[in-house]
């Protein structure tokens, strides 16, 4: 018999990113030397002292290999809570939050914003996402049944400078936006949106009724001199839901834990699905996501200055070599033009080109931006001056 996928299946694209990071993994393997800016992740181990105390834990819970509550253990959903409780505004975020309102998904953030999607959405509904975007929002929203409506923040030479939320406004009217997908600081470009634009978009949200998915898995990447709000700081609405883990601030990336914290009736909708998708996340993964909120906060605070440091690294390298790139405020990516091969920006075969020079890169077209190519600055430091300099050989072959 031939196999035939639903037409669901037939129709959804891979991740970009991980399809690239899993070939050049395998060329490696095989023997090849691709410097990989591809793949989102903090090149930090996790500290001895946090890894210990996590496994004296798991050694006191015999292991603790039962299957976990679905909306996560005790322990974490309290922390989460305090952290919301200090760092949110009004609204569910108030002093009567508990840890009721605090769901933990047991696949990072991605799993949680596929679960609130299927949450939310009934078939066609739409979806505002703007470019350039995450390369899984748009294929997200197709999984849970609704259509991406993509309002470009961005023209093929670079960022707009200015939101056009009139017309953001128009196009939400129009077709009848239910979901708003908001992500600061962005990837790919290293956005923060600022106070007065969360505050209108916020505002048009309210009016026209949608839901905002407020992802903001990269914010504590961000430099201490640059000004960064998240929209739950703003909102004291409940159609503003935060969505967040465990992956990037605590380069936990491997674990898979995710969190969202909102009004009750939200965290018991997640948990349906949940305990039909997977049941509650790895309980290890749990354990060691407490004990790092809870003891570890230098440690980030390291993996971020020495982030900086890198950043500070591409962008000079950027700026000798001429490329014309989007100055990334938080996150760690530089979005940048491809630069003309024989008179012509075609990231793709940028791209691909440059893999076969030895560096690995995504291109633009995944994120809604032709011409346009991602790196990612987390790795490791030897591998990004090699990596510059293979670039820097190849533009100027
Ligand atoms: N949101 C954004 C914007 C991301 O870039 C990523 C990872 N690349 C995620 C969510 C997923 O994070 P997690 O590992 O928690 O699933």
């Amino acid at each position: 018999m031939e196999l035939e996928f639903s037409e669901e299946a037939k129709d959804l694209k891979t991740s970009a990113t991980t399809e690239i990071n899993d070939r050049v993994m395998e060329k490696n393997k095989n023997g090849a030397d691709i410097v990989n800016f591809t793949v989102g992740q903090p090149d930090f181990s996790l500290s001895e002292k946090s890894l210990q105390i996590a496994c004296e834990l798991m050694i006191s819970a015999k292991g603790a290999n039962k299957y976990s509550p679905v909306a996560g253990i005790p322990i974490l959903r309290d922390l989460i809570k305090q952290k919301a409780k200090k760092e949110f505004a009004g609204g569910v975020f108030n002093k009567n939050l508990s840890e009721k309102n605090v769901f933990i998904s047991a696949g990072g953030a991605k799993q949680a914003i596929n679960m609130l999607l299927r949450l939310f959405l009934n078939p066609f509904d739409r979806v505002m996402i703007f470019s350039p975007y995450w390369v899984s929002y748009p294929e997200m929203v197709k999984m849970a049944g609704g259509e991406p409506i993509i309002f470009p923040l961005f023209s093929p030479s670079g960022p707009l400078p200015i939101i056009d939320f009139s017309r953001m406004e128009q196009v939400i009217k129009k077709l009848g936006v239910k979901i708003i997908i908001l992500n600061s600081p962005t990837n790919p470009t290293g956005r923060i949106w600022r106070e007065h634009e969360l505050t209108t978009l916020g505002r048009l949200a309210i009016n026209h009724n949608c839901l905002v998915i407020s992802d903001e898995v990269y914010d504590h990447f961000v430099p201490n001199s640059t000004a960064y709000t998240p929209m739950s700081k703003i909102f004291v609405h409940n159609n503003f839901i935060p969505v967040n883990s465990f992956s990037k601030t605590y380069a936990m990336m491997g674990y898979r834990i995710g969190w969202v914290v909102a009004e009750q009736k939200v965290v018991q909708g997640l948990s349906v699905i949940q305990s039909q998708l997977s049941s509650g996340a790895n309980t290890f993964g749990q354990m060691l996501a407490a004990v790092i909120m809870a003891e570890c906060g230098d440690e980030i605070d390291i993996m971020k200055n020495n982030l900086e440091q890198r950043k500070k690294l591409v962008l000079s390298a950027f700026c000798n070599m001429k490329i014309n790139f989007c100055r990334p405020e938080g996150a760690f990516y530089v979005f940048f033009q491809a630069p003309p091969r024989n008179g012509v920006i075609n990231s793709i075969k940028f791209c691909a080109e440059l893999e076969e020079a030895g560096v690995a890169m995504v291109p633009g077209e995944e994120s809604g931006s032709p011409g346009w190519v991602r790196m990612c600055y987390a790795g490791d430091e030897q591998g990004l001056i090699k990596g510059l300099d293979r670039l820097k050989k190849f533009i100027n072959q």
